[in-house]
């Protein structure tokens, strides 16, 4: 098991669609165990593969957080089957430090996708556990948080990451 680095924002890896796995190898086992040491050590309730710079269909999601770590789901090729209601809330993401915004979602969704056994099951989920499955998702379609704030709000994230980086550099 590895703590693997996080991809951020504005790296354009966040921006690519994500593959389909199409074999569960060892390579796939490694990449899911990784990705929810690394969600916890980072301490996140999510995790999409791009955030670790593998642009392939996996995410992993433990809503009882990175102190309980009581429900872990590591899920390849996640799909929305079924949403329902609406509601919105605000969300932070590991890849936008320093970033938080509201975002519309359903209210409750049905994903389908695989275990790490190649195990298909699907679940209901509902309040955080659906805005986080959500979040997830669209990560392995590109899209981004930052993506449902206006464009003053962007604008001033970007600005504040320019200012960061050039804290970094001196
Ligand atoms: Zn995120």
């Amino acid at each position: 098991m590895a703590i693997r680095n996080i991809v951020c924002y504005p790296d354009p890896l966040l921006r690519k669609k994500c593959e389909e796995i199409t074999a569960i190898d060892d390579e796939i086992k490694r990449l899911g165990e990784d990705m929810l040491d690394t969600m916890y050590e980072k301490k996140g309730i999510g995790l999409a593969a791009p955030q670790v710079g593998v642009i392939k269909r996996l995410i992993t999601v433990d809503i009882s957080g990175p102190e309980k770590r009581e429900n872990p789901f590591v899920m390849v090729n996640p799909e929305i089957v079924e949403k329902k209601g609406e509601t919105e809330g605000e969300e932070g993401c590991l890849s936008l430090p320093g970033f938080k915004g509201k975002v519309k979602r359903a209210a409750a969704v049905k994903v389908r996708y695989l275990d790490l056994d190649g195990e298909e099951h699907l679940v209901d989920a509902d309040e955080l556990f659906a805005i986080c499955l959500q979040h997830e998702i669209d990560h392995l379609d590109g899209k981004l948080i930052i993506d449902y704030a206006g464009r003053l709000k962007k604008k001033m994230y970007e600005n504040k990451l320019k200012k960061l980086q050039k804290h970094r550099a001196r």
